[in-house]
């Protein structure tokens, strides 16, 4: 499904990532915690080419990512900030990915791409699987409004729409719910997994939230000044910490 093969990354000198190696199965949700700084949202923009690393592989399937641009990467990210476009409504935020997939460069060509042939179908199934996909967020009564007319939560269900409707291979989240208070957020992990259920693609989500994590995730991954420390079950590491440092931020001593 998805290997990491000894990833590294340095800024100006400074080692970021020092080789993180990590295999996710098929249909698994794995939770990535560590200190503040430690490298997660650079590992996860590595992996959908956002950012290029010093070395490592990134395999899915049995393809070699590496080279390849983040747009052909077939992998979702969803942001804590969800980065949609403030000027366009939900419904075309959510289409922007399957715009980009789906009609040629003339087709998407203001005054020439609506004359073009093929494009009133292409245009036509994309409304569909948008107004599905927001059917079954149960956003579909926000499809108008721009996000500047959301609350965060309703925000982040149409940044999550915007990352299924791709049909992604996998599936990465920086903190997506840390915006929403409390109430919601507890509502919002249960849907978060139910995504992840019927898509069935590795998901990496990091999270500051350790009860988050614990409650979410197949695996959990503990990430230290950018080493994988231990990578097991929720309960292993909380029960069975492999490092000094797993113990210390995990809040629980050997
Ligand atoms: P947080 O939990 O606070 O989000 P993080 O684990 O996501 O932290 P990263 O954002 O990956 O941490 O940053 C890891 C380190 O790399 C930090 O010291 C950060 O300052 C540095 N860093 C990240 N991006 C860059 C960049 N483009 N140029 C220079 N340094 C960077
Ligand atoms: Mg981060």
């Amino acid at each position: 499904a998805l290997s990491l093969r000894g990833i590294h990354k340095s800024f100006a000198g400074n080692p970021i990532l020092k080789g993180i190696s990590l295999d996710a199965e098929p249909g698994e949700f794995i939770a990535l915690v560590g200190p503040s700084g430690c490298g997660k949202s650079t590992l996860l923009r590595i992996l959908a080419g956002l950012e290029t690393a010093d070395g490592g592989e990134i395999v899915v399937g049995d393809r070699d990512l590496s080279p390849v641009p983040a747009a052909d990467r077939n992998i979702a990210m969803v942001f804590q900030s969800y980065a949609l476009y403030p000027h366009l409504t939900a419904a075309q935020n959510m289409a922007v990915p399957l715009v980009m997939r789906k009609l040629t460069r003339a087709q998407r060509l203001p005054f020439v791409g609506p004359l073009l042939p093929g494009r009133r179908q292409a245009v036509a199934a994309i409304r569909r699987e948008v107004q599905d996909m927001a059917v079954s967020l149960k956003i579909d009564h926000l499809l108008d409004r721009k996000p500047g007319q959301m609350s965060g939560g309703q925000r982040q269900r149409v940044a999550l729409g915007r990352a299924m409707v791709r049909r992604p291979a996998v599936f990465l989240m920086d903190e997506p719910l840390s915006n929403l208070d409390a109430n919601l957020r507890v509502h919002a992990r249960g849907e978060i997994v139910e995504l992840h259920r019927r898509a069935g693609v590795p998901t990496l989500y990091v999270t500051h939230d350790q009860a988050e994590a614990l409650s979410m995730a197949d695996r959990v991954a503990v990430m230290i000044g950018g080493s994988l420390l231990q990578l097991a079950s929720p309960q292993v590491i909380y029960d069975d910490p492999a490092h000094v440092e797993v113990a210390r931020f995990i809040g629980q001593p050997r």
